[in-house]
C-alpha cells in the first residue's frame, strides 16, 4: 500500500497539487492530505478549490497512482488544484480513533487478550468496536467508563513510527484484528501507533498527538453479537 500523505503530514489539511487525471466529476491527485478511509475510520471530508470554482469531495477512490477525488457534480477539472480537508470532520475522526485505541487497549489488557473483530468510527461523534471474548459480561464492560476517562486525563502522548512487518509480527500484540492485518507499505514496514506507556499497534490512520485532547466519553451500549463477539459503543459526554 503506499503511503498516504497524511500520515507522515497530519497536520497540513492543505495542498496545492497538479492534477494528474480526470473524469467527469473526479480528479486523481498523487498527493492528498484526505485519508481515503479504511480501518473503520471515515474517509475525509473538504473541497477541491481550482482557478473556477469549488467542490465538496463526495467521496475517494485509492489508485495506484493516488487517489481519486470525486466531487458532487460533473465537472472536469484540469490544471494546479487545491485540496482542503475539513479540520472539524478530521479532527473528530481523530478523537474517535485515538479513543477506539484506548478501549481496545484497556480490554486487551484487561481481559485476556481479547482480540477485535471489528471496529466503526461514525459520524455522529460515537464509534463501535467488537471484541471477541466469550465469557465476559456486559456489567464488566460497561464499567470501562472510569479506565478510558482516566487515560484522558493522564494527557498521554502518541507518536507514529515505521517497523519493519517481519518484527512487527514477532511482536505480541501489536497485530490486534482478529481477521484484518493493517496493510503492510510499499517499502516492507508497518506503521505503529504508540500511545505512550499504555499501548503500540499497527494501525494506518489518523489519531490525536495526545490523550488529553479527547473529550470524556462515556460506554453508550454494550450489545452480544452472537456466542462470542461483544460490541461496545461509545460516545462523547458532551
Ligand atoms: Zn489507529
Amino acid at each position: 500500500m503506499p503511503r498516504y500523505f497524511c500520515q507522515n503530514n497530519p497536520d497540513q489539511l492543505e495542498l496545492e497539487v497538479q492534477v494528474l487525471d480526470a473524469r467527469p466529476g473526479a480528479v486523481l491527485l498523487g498527493q492528498s492530505p484526505f485519508f481515503p478511509g479504511g480501518g473503520g475510520q471515515l474517509a475525509d471530508r473538504g473541497v477541491i478549490e481550482w482557478s473556477s470554482g469549488v467542490l465538496p469531495v463526495e467521496r475517494i477512490e485509492p489508485d495506484p497512482r493516488g487517489l481519486w477525488h470525486v466531487l458532487t457534480e460533473p465537472v472536469i477539472v484540469q490544471g494546479s488544484v487545491l485540496a482542503k480537508v475539513d479540520p472539524e470532520f478530521r479532527h473528530l475522526m481523530c478523537e474517535l480513533h485515538t479513543m477506539a485505541h484506548v478501549l481496545n487497549s484497556i480490554v486487551y489488557r484487561d481481559f485476556g487478550g481479547a482480540l477485535l473483530t471489528g471496529a466503526q468510527l461514525a459520524a455522529d461523534g460515537t464509534f463501535r468496536v467488537d471484541f471477541d471474548m466469550p465469557g465476559v459480561y456486559p456489567d464488566w464492560l460497561r464499567a470501562l467508563d472510569a479506565p478510558l476517562n482516566d487515560v484522558i486525563r493522564q494527557d498521554l502522548p502518541i507518536r507514529t513510527f515505521d517497523m519493519p512487518w517481519i518484527e512487527a509480527e514477532a511482536e505480541a500484540g501489536l497485530f490486534r484484528s482478529k481477521s484484518v492485518s493493517p496493510p503492510q507499505q510499499e517499502d516492507g514496514s508497518v506503521r505503529i501507533v504508540e500511545i505512550t506507556g499504555l499501548d503500540r499497534q499497527a494501525c494506518g490512520g489518523t489519531h490525536l498527538t495526545s490523550t488529553g485532547q479527547a473529550r470524556p466519553v462515556r460506554i453508550l451500549k454494550v450489545d452480544n453479537k452472537g456466542k462470542q463477539n461483544r460490541r461496545i459503543r461509545v460516545g462523547f459526554v458532551s
